[in-house]
């Protein structure tokens, strides 16, 4: 096959790993920074030019894409699309999962268990907010946060009060969760292709830290999934329309409660702690689904 990986960096240790995966199996791959790609947007004969060269015909593409090049990013796996490429993540997929409100929207409609959240913009009614959501401790975040920050844990309805009138004044978009107080610090990473996890990981935050991402300190073990962790982020991917996807889950007391979805999951915390080759089992992906015509996304939200 033809393999495109779309990434602003072919250092990146994600990145190196699907270049190598796929050149272990024979397929003819290629790196491209789409940043610097441009498109000729055309009903007739649609293409994408990077460092002069006419990028056509490929199998499959890969799309690595980070939070903050969302725009430009899901632009061009999209023209890829509509020369026929199969993209291992639909944009529409990843436009809709870069939305943490929309992404709860769509899981929460198929009755996904999600830890009990509110929303708002500019309420007046800020007691009301932290009361639908069950009163503090709650956690309040950022809409379009990433890495931790702009997640806040606040322990005292007045703290609450005080983080949710901060964000107002700097017209943010936030979201009131129940606070998992049970989770303990930890969550689980778990690592889907297709219809499957192919590997998982327990990421225990810093010692006082009540948020576990690796950025912030956090360190990942080894982890057994129950059965329906299992089967609910395979249902929560699905839901999203993604083929791949990092489901993170945080175990409650009455179950697992999906907390985020990333569309670019990063593969090195995951394949150095389990020792799973995770960009193998994406090419292997590729190789039983890529088919010209083929990138198709049924979510209605
Ligand atoms: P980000 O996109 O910035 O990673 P998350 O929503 O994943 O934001 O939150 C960051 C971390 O905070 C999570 O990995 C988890 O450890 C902790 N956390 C988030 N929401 C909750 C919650 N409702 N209850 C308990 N812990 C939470
Ligand atoms: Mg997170």
């Amino acid at each position: 096959m033809k393999i495109a990986i779309l990434s602003q960096d072919p250092k990146l240790y994600s990145t190196r790993r699907l270049r190598e995966a796929a050149e272990n199996r024979h397929h003819d791959v290629q790196v491209i920074n789409f940043m610097r790609c441009y498109m000729n947007i055309t009903s007739h004969k649609p293409f994408v030019i990077y460092q002069g060269q006419r990028l056509e015909n490929f199998d499959a593409i890969i799309p690595r894409i980070g939070a903050s090049a969302t725009f430009y990013g899901t632009a061009v796996v999209r023209q890829f699309e509509v020369m026929g490429g199969f993209s291992a993540n639909t944009s529409q997929a990843i436009s809709r999962s870069r939305d943490k409100l929309r992404s709860l929207q769509i899981l929460a409609r198929k009755g996904i268990g999600l830890p009990v959240t509110g929303f708002a913009h500019a309420t007046q009614d800020i007691d009301g907010l932290i009361e639908t959501v069950g009163g503090a401790p709650v956690v309040i975040k950022l809409l379009e946060g990433t890495q931790g920050i702009g997640v806040v844990l606040a322990e005292t309805h007045q703290a609450a009060k005080s983080v949710i009138e901060a964000f107002r004044g700097l017209d943010a978009n936030i979201l009131v969760q129940e606070y998992i107080a049970e989770a303990k610090g930890t969550d689980i990473r778990c690592f889907v292709v297709g219809e499957k996890v192919v590997a998982a990981i327990k990421r225990q935050g810093a010692e006082g830290e009540f948020r576990s991402n690796l950025h912030r300190g956090g360190k990942a073990d080894k982890v057994r999934l129950t059965p329906e962790e299992r089967s609910t982020a395979v249902r929560a991917a699905k839901a999203m329309g993604l083929r791949v996807a990092g489901v993170d889950l945080l175990r409650s007391n009455h179950g697992p409660l999906v907390m985020e979805i990333n569309s670019s999951p990063g593969l090195e915390g995951i394949e150095k702690t389990t020792g799973v080759d995770v960009a193998g089992k994406i090419i292997e992906y590729l190789e039983k689904n890529a088919a010209p015509g083929k990138t198709t996304d049924r979510i209605q939200y």
